[in-house]
């Protein structure tokens, strides 16, 4: 049996960075960008004041205070997008707005709410003595001319996005999504668009799933249901190795009809391993064809909050390192326990936990009943709090770690204990 790492790290082993497109950078959100980038312009173009406020030399106002204001000559005033149209010289001064160009002689900027026009608007009283070059951005500070602005291997964000735009990149290179289908099994399921039966359960996790995708920007290719028999597994497993990813649910564990594997096999699958040292989510497995892999499979266990927790741990990893991420898990914090938790099982124990943020840091207790099936317990959950491998009990006031779910951060390391079985320990 693998531990959580042993796992992880065999998947993405397979998990191997895809092909670069280009595309928009209007649609780039979240993706990966595969080329450096450099800026074509100076930004800010010229030195330019920050504030609204009068441009003068530091010289005039040195010994400036409310008391004893120093008078200067109003000479002009430059708005934002025009020139300036005299120089400041001993004595004087020119009205100034943010973002406008700070005229020649001028060394610094004073805000208008350290000043005092007169009523004509001829003259300023200025009660402050800004430090030389307050208020003035310079020429340059924020891009300049032929600076990598964004490296290769950068995720786009908002503020990425941003930058493309003021150099006037259209088009940028990212690396690819990988095609996902997802297939659910059971004869026992019943699917979204099939009239509902009290005696059937409804199939949550291909919407589950989708959607834990979704959040990593990628979207999934819905197979529907196969029944429990090895003909119908095969025909849509088949199906499902089109992709470059196939995440499938449900029997996969021990069960006379878990055939998802041995069906697996037989379309040329090799199960790199089978049951992970987890809860909930003991069954999982992985596998591969070829080398490089064609196809990644991901046989998730059937119960929903199973499902969830190992997609978060393997699945989501793997898509963001195919989409060339290098934060592949998700941002954990560090949490006082609120309540002692004892799980007598040993293995890591991803709880559904909640989160209060408090001036003394973060406070974390379970949601309630944390049984497998119970997918309203991930409802209610802020995180996973990750109980380490080998404790059966975390005493009240304890720090433990807690997997953020609900953002958009990452991390490169998973951050979690488990200093488990190893190969051939255990069954
Ligand atoms: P299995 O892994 O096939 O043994 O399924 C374990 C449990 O999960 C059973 O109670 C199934 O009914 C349930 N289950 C399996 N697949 C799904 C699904 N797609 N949505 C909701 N529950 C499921
Ligand atoms: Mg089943």
């Amino acid at each position: 049996m693998k531990t959580v790492r042993e796992a992880q790290a065999i998947i993405l082993k397979d998990a191997v960075t895809l092909g670069k497109e280009t595309m928009p950078m209007t649609g780039a959100l979240g993706r990966v960008i595969a080329e450096d980038v450099f800026s074509n312009r100076n930004h800010p173009p010229f030195d330019m004041s920050a504030m609204d406020g009068y441009a003068l030399r530091f010289n005039d106002i040195k010994g400036a205070d409310r008391k004893n204001p120093v008078v200067l000559d109003i000479v002009d005033d430059i708005k934002a997008g025009a020139k300036p149209v005299c120089a400041v010289i001993a004595g004087k001064t020119s009205r100034i707005m943010t973002g406008a160009p700070i005229p020649v002689g001028a060394d610094t900027v004073v805000r208008v709410e350290d000043t005092d026009p007169s009523p004509e608007g001829t003259e300023v009283r200025i009660f402050v003595p800004s430090p030389v070059g307050s208020n003035i951005r310079r020429l340059g500070e924020n891009l300049k001319t032929g600076d990598r602005v964004l490296k290769k291997g950068a995720e786009l964000g908002p503020p990425e996005i941003g930058i493309l735009a003021m150099v006037k990149k259209k088009e940028a290179s990212v690396y690819r999504k990988p095609s996902v289908a997802i297939l659910s099994t059971g004869d026992e399921l019943e699917g979204l668009d099939e009239p509902l039966d009290p005696e059937k359960i409804p199939d949550a996790n291909s919407y589950t799933v989708m959607a834990e995708l979704q959040a990593i920007g990628v979207t999934a290719r819905l197979l529907g249901i196969a029944r429990d028999s090895r003909s119908d597994l095969e025909e849509k497993l088949r199906e499902g190795l089109k992709y470059d990813v196939l995440v499938v649910s449900g029997g996969v564990s021990v069960g006379h009809h878990d055939f998802v594997r041995p069906t697996l096999e037989g379309l040329g699958i090799e199960m790199r391993f089978w049951r992970v040292a987890l809860r909930p989510g003991h069954p999982f497995a992985f596998g591969t064809n070829g080398q490089p892999a064609k196809t990644l499979v991901f046989a998730l266990p059937g119960n929903p909050v199973s499902s969830m927790v190992c997609c978060e741990q393997f699945i989501v990893p793997a898509l963001r390192k195919m989409m060339g991420a290098r934060r592949l898990f998700r941002r954990t914090i560090k949490a006082r326990l609120e309540e002692k938790v004892a799980d007598k099982k040993g293995r890591v124990h991803f709880m559904r936990a909640l989160l209060e943020n408090t001036p003394e840091g973060y406070l974390t207790r379970l949601t309630g009943s944390q049984g497998s099936a119970i997918l309203m317990s991930m409802v209610d959950a802020d995180g996973l709090l990750v109980k380490p491998f080998g404790k059966d009990e975390v005493e009240e006031g304890s720090m433990v770690t807690v997997q953020t779910l609900h953002g958009f951060e990452f991390q490169e390391d998973p951050d979690i204990e488990d200093n488990g079985p190893h190969e051939g320990h255990g069954h």
